[in-house]
């Protein structure tokens, strides 16, 4: 039942301030106008769509502060990560010489990818091969044990597409990224244990995920929908898509 009579304390109110600030800023920044490469293993193309023709998100869908407050988080946990990796060693390269993050873009600029590092050299005990492509990403506990004992490429397949693509399009402006292992590093946010593993390069799964890029942007050109993930929207990817209403309100 709603509580007309409750005012808000002095703990919400500043959150209210906090959450408010933090939504004006992501209004204030311009929409991105390419196929962020790694979304690409997202299950369904028709949402990838979607997101790269800049379609407005169903009502109530756009992030929340609490939402952009756990990507700043994990931003600043991945910042944490670099500094670990470099002082027990291993030389990580994440940025490009005239302080630009490493990167790609292909496609005339419509599909592009930002890289957390490259690693250019490690002590010899570790094994690892350089250059290496190195990927972070933070995870809750459980999320985090699935990724130890599955590994990235059965826990998290978005992210092991990623990886894929990026080492597929990193090897120009890094000859021998896509000969070489990744380096995937994982944080769990609960207790702060670390995990890392190497990830050889998938090539077939590069190629899926690049011809897939292009079927998006030929798609989007011709003015065509992309086919959905699902016969109904009771689909589990459907119910935690931020398009479902206007997908399912289509006709194709
Ligand atoms: S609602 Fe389902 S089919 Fe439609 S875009 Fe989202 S995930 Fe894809």
């Amino acid at each position: 039942m709603l509580d007309f009579n409750h005012r808000p304390s002095m703990a919400e109110r500043i959150n209210e301030l906090i959450d408010a600030a933090l939504i004006a800023e992501r209004e204030a920044t311009p929409p991105r106008t390419y196929l962020g490469a790694s979304r690409l293993g997202h299950a369904c193309e028709r949402a990838l769509q979607f997101e790269f023709a800049g379609a407005p998100k169903d009502e109530g869908a756009d992030f929340n502060g609490q939402t952009l407050r756990i990507f700043a988080i994990g931003h600043q946990l991945e910042d944490l990560a670099i500094r670990w990796l470099r002082a027990a060693g291993i030389d990580l390269v994440t940025q490009e010489r005239d302080g630009g993050q490493f990167g790609f873009s292909v496609a005339g600029g419509r599909i592009r990818g930002h890289v957390d590092g490259i690693i250019a050299d490690v002590p010899a005990a570790l094994g690892i091969r350089v250059p290496a492509l190195w990927e972070c990403k933070t995870m809750n506990a459980k999320n985090w044990r699935v990724c130890v004992k599955d590994g990235v490429t059965v826990s998290k397949p978005v992210y092991a597409a990623q990886i894929a693509i990026y080492q597929a399009y990193m090897e120009p402006s890094a000859p021998g990224i896509s000969a070489t292992p990744a380096l995937f590093t994982a944080i769990n946010k609960d207790t702060a244990q670390l995990h890392h593993e190497l990830v050889p390069f998938d090539a077939d799964l590069a190629q899926r995920m690049s011809d897939r890029a292009v079927r998006i942007l030929q798609a989007t050109d011709a003015g065509e929908l992309l086919p959905r993930i699902a016969q109904a929207r009771d689909f589990f990817e459907c119910r935690f898509c931020s398009y479902a209403d206007r997908c399912w309100e289509q006709l194709a």
